[in-house]
Formats: structure tokens, sequence, C-alpha cells
């Protein structure tokens, strides 16, 4: 594909005479929008008007440039260049589009969950195991008490933990420009494909990912707005004067009753950041005059993850949440529905909720996949006695994770940190 022609951008613009600058040559640099000003209710008529509107004259149109108003690159005044198809509301601080809505597929037949899910329970060696990763893992635990603990009983039971995956994309629009370097700007003058119409897919599934790309036939040419397409600025430093006043003798040019050496009994310097030459390289084009303006389109995937668990008394839910189990229902697609035939109204309560709460959660956001599943997570209530003390502690999931709240070798120094 070559690119189409370059626009007419004018003629060449007049250099800087000296620190002041030329009235711009108009008609190609940005203008800024007519102010709107309040019309008063009930203003009166003006009394002789042969000719011409009954309304206010429009206020003139004013250009208005950021001279000396920052050294950073800077935005162009707000309205100074035409919209482009399909980006009218697109601005240069990003935003969200929202999807087109899609119809949602009616319930497949219920997937049925496994019931016949054994679990061997611990033995009282796999609980001293488990005890002793877990002291491990505490700096301040002493593994005094594991041996001398007797272990009174181990009682095997089971939770379920309902997880919900709900992978999302999201695309956001918004202007940008940068320097044109005079390459080709690639487009066929077709109008620009909406944001949602551009064909972008994620790396992996249930992956955070974040991606740009340049909207096609959305770029356009533009002289620089913040130096009018001279390519540099007069320096705010010396305000163009290439000179700066000298600090060690306050510009006087003499210290201590000598010439100053540092000007030379001038009283000033050559200025630094413009080395002299009163005008330094445009910041927002870095000298190349003009600015190449597109669509920037930014994709984002993320994963938004709801967990319930079946409460276990006298064991917290987090507790529950961190560790795994056999799983004994599960789907994925891209929609899944709420799971049935489960003994505990429980698990199909919080997935009834959850898959409607996250149908509605993004509304800017498209549901690309969804996955669910339950897991059957494994709890030991071991009964222990130590020393004059009883009580129970508990042994979860898989990991084997111990939940001992008690435990009785603690060193009070790092508790009291905790
Ligand atoms: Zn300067
Ligand atoms: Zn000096
Ligand atoms: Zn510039």
């Amino acid at each position: 594909m070559s690119g189409i022609p370059v626009p007419n951008l004018g003629p060449p613009y007049p250099g800087p005479a000296g620190s002041s600058y030329p009235p711009p040559a108009g008609g190609h640099y940005p203008q800024q929008p007519p102010q709107y000003t309040p019309q008063p209710q009930y203003a009166p008529q003006p009394q002789h008007v042969p000719h011409g509107p009954q309304y206010p004259p429009a206020p003139v149109k004013q250009e208005v440039y950021p001279v000396g108003a920052t050294q950073g690159p800077t935005a162009p005044p707000a309205g100074s260049f035409e919209k482009v198809e399909g980006y009218r509301d697109t601005g240069f601080n990003g935003g969200f589009v929202a999807p087109p809505s899609r119809a949602v597929p009616t319930a497949p037949p219920p997937d049925l969950p496994r019931m016949d899910v054994v679990q061997q329970p611990l033995s009282r060696g796999e609980v001293k195991e488990a005890l002793a990763a877990f002291v491990a893992q505490h700096c301040c635990y002493g593994s005094g008490p594991i041996k001398d603990m007797e272990i009174r009983s181990v009682v095997p039971s089971a939770t379920f933990k309902y997880t919900l995956d709900t992978f999302t994309e999201k695309r956001e629009t918004k202007w940008k420009f940068e320097p044109w370097k005079g390459d080709s700007l690639a487009t066929s003058g077709a109008p620009p494909p909406g944001p949602w119409d551009m064909p972008i897919t994620p790396k992996h599934l249930f992956q955070k990912e974040t991606r740009t790309l340049e909207v096609p036939n959305s770029q356009s040419l533009r002289p620089c707005h913040d130096c009018q397409a001279h390519g540099d600025k007069r320096c705010q430093h010396c305000a163009g004067r290439g000179r700066s006043s000298c600090g060690p003798c306050g510009a006087s040019g003499v210290r201590q009753q000598e010439q100053c050496g540092r000007c030379g009994g001038t009283g000033t310097n050559e200025c630094t950041p413009c080395h002299g030459s009163g005008m330094i390289t445009c910041p927002t084009c870095r000298g190349e005059r003009n600015l190449k303006y597109f669509v920037e389109l930014t994709a984002t995937w993320e994963v938004h993850s709801d967990k319930y668990v079946v409460a276990t008394p006298g064991l917290p839910d987090e507790q529950v949440r961190e560790v795994s189990g056999e799983t004994v229902c599960q789907a994925q697609g891209l929609f899944v529905w709420p799971f049935t035939g489960f003994p505990e109204d429980q698990v199909e309560h919080a997935s009834q909720h959850l898959v409607k709460k996250h149908q509605t959660s993004w509304p800017l956001a498209r549901l690309l996949q969804q996955r669910h599943d339950v897991q059957q997570i494994p709890i030991h209530t071991v009964g222990y006695r130590y020393k004059e003390t009883e009580g129970t502690f508990f042994v979860c999931g898989h990991e084997k994770k111990v939940f001992f709240p008690d435990y009785p070798a603690r060193c009070c120094c790092c508790c009291v940190l905790l």
C-alpha cells in the first residue's frame, strides 16, 4: 500500500527574527475554537441594525499559542483538527468504548457433579509432618511441642470451594500525536475500522495482557501547534536573548572589587539550555515541524475471579480459599451456567449468584471466556493434648495446610511484632 500524498502544508514559515515571533500566517495553524458566550435571556435588541443577525456578534476567533508556557510537549487546543469517522468521541485522555451487545445463548443440559469422591483420612504421622511444615514456615515457632504432642483424634470431613473466573476484554481509544519524520502515512483513504471491528486476540486465555495499535486510516498530518511549524521555540530560560545574568557577581560584572572571572565583567553568560542561540528545539515536534495524529487503540485483557467456600465451624474461609482439593464439577465456555445437582444448596446458590453477577459487572468489557469449578476440599480436625492443654487444629486441602492459632510454642517477641 502506498502512502497518500502529503497534504499541502502551506508556504514555508518565515524564520524567527530576533527574539520576537512573527504572527502566524493563518489558515494553516490549529485554531482555538470560538469561545461560547452565554446569551442573556432578555438581551436588549439593537436599535438600528440594518443588516445582519439579531444576535450579538460572534466572538472573534483568536489564535492562542502556548508560547513559552511550558518547555515540555504540549497538547493541541481542543477541536483543532477534524474528527475521524467512528472516533468522534475520542479525546486525548482516552476512554473505554463499550462493545456491541451480543445475544446470550440458551443454557445447555446441566453437568451433574461427581459425588463419589472418596478421601483417604490422614494418619497421625502425616498430621505430624504437616505440623512440622507449618512450624518451619514460622520463624518464631518452636518445633519442641511436635514431638511431645499427643494426637488424640483425626476426624476427616470435607467442604466445597466454588471458583468462577471471567476473562474480559476492554478497548480504549485516544488521540495521539508524534513528530512526523516524513515517512509514509500508510493510509488508504477509507474510513477507519470501528474500535471493536479490528481483530485482536489475546496470546492466552485467562492471562492478563495489554496491547496497543494505531487504528488504520486514522492518521493525518498537522503543522506543529507548539512552534507553529518552525521546529524551534524561543528559549524560556533567557527569553530569547541568548545570554543570562551571571550568578556569581549578581550581574554586576564585579566580585570583591575585581572583574568577575566568570563573566569577564560583562554581567552575563551564554545561556546554557540554548547555547546562546536564544532558540531551543521544539519539544513537541522535536524539530520536525509537523505532527502525525492518529487514534491509538488499547486492548486490555483481565481475569476476574470470585470464590465461595462452604463454611466449616472454627475454620476461616480464607484458609480454604488458598488450598485445593478434588475437582467434582467444572465447565468452560463463552458463557457458563450455574451448577445444579448439589446436595448442599449453598454451592448452587453461590454459583447462581456469582454467574449472574459476572454477566453484568463489566458493562464496558466484552466477556471472552468463563470457567468455573467446584472442588471438594479435605478437612481434618485434629484433637491434641500438649502438657496440660487440650485443643483442636485443622489440616486443610491437598497441600495439608495447618490452621493452628493456639500453637503452644510461639516466641513472644515476634508475636508482639506480628
Ligand atoms: Zn536561552
Ligand atoms: Zn559575573
Ligand atoms: Zn514544534
